[in-house]
């Protein structure tokens, strides 16, 4: 069982003001809860700096318009607060998830119901295990697809998009597998649960269009690494027999930073020198952050 995160010392930024982390409830008849009205962040902060925290904090909000949520507070309002967390909790190298979330009103449209806003910061040392990252990781590929941008707001980082997620990767783990592969809708290789997906192969390195799924900040991160480093960056529509053509395979997010792929299913991937002078670049990118 992992552990709970409700039974931690700390404190919980809640609609403005601190509270014990014990403290920071919200009552059953939750639309969020009920109706997944919620949007959020992950961010990390590396010595005391959160990396694009400003990105970040648009992408929250731009995620919450998608979901006609209205933030109560301007992004440099939340921006501080974040930072306010980190202090009070006595963090550097921490985990940020603000959380916005319609609150108790039951029916499925609540236009009027007040929207909350919650920031929790935590240490989270590692997405996957020193071993993995060193490895690769392996993946499945997951009977789980990313849905056409008609049926949800695809580029919003919403509480709903994630039950396919927990469902993919819940799957993958308990057949083995570190994380799982997504198609979309039209059986393009979109991503993984919780990061974006490239491919090495000599000087080029190919990744999705995401038309359909998260445009990632380390993903694009990761592409200005790569042209600085020389490689040709390859956006394309990308199906299963395309792997064959790649030696290397990585993944990227805020969570998983740079982490090489050594398998999905039968197919092998080697972690090369490629994919370990990128990693180190984005490393030592976000260890000397100095903007916002
Ligand atoms: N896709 C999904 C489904 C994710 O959860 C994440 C992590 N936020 C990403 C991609 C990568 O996004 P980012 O690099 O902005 O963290």
């Amino acid at each position: 069982m992992a552990d709970s995160m409700e039974n931690r010392d700390g404190l919980i930024w809640f609609d403005g003001e601190f509270v014990d982390w014990k403290n920071a409830n919200i009552h059953i008849l939750n639309h969020g809860l009920h109706y997944a009205s919620s949007v959020f962040e992950g961010e990390r902060s590396y010595s005391g700096k959160i990396f694009k925290v400003r990105e970040h904090t648009e992408r929250l909000f731009n995620s919450a318009d998608a979901l006609d949520l209205k933030i109560p507070y301007s992004v440099d309002q939340i921006i501080d607060a974040s930072y306010q967390s980190l202090k009070l909790n006595n963090l550097e190298n921490a985990y940020i998830r603000p959380i916005v979330w319609r609150g108790s009103e039951m029916g499925v449209s609540a236009p009027d119901a007040q929207v909350h806003c919650a920031i929790a910061v935590w240490e989270w040392p590692s997405y996957f295990t020193p071993e993995e990252i060193l490895k690769g990781i392996k993946v499945t590929l997951s009977e789980w697809k990313r849905p056409s941008p008609e049926t949800i707001p695809c580029k919003a980082k919403a509480a709903g998009l994630y039950m396919i997620c927990t469902l993919a990767k819940q799957k993958a783990e308990s057949k083995g597998f570190s994380d799982a592969l997504m198609l979309d809708y039209r059986d393009q290789i979109a991503e993984t649960t919780g990061a974006n997906i490239f491919f090495i192969s000599d000087n080029e390195i190919h990744t999705p269009i995401p038309d359909c799924f998260l445009d990632g900040i380390t993903r694009r991160t990761v592409i200005e690494i790569a042209k600085d480093h020389g490689f040709k960056i390859v956006e394309r529509s990308m199906f299963i027999d395309d792997l064959k053509d790649f030696d290397q395979c990585f993944i990227t997010g805020t969570a998983a930073e740079v982490t090489p792929v050594c398998a999905i299913d039968d197919q092998e991937f080697i972690v090369g020198d490629e994919i370990k002078k990128i990693s180190a670049t984005y490393i030592d990118l976000v260890n000397n952050w100095s903007g916002d």
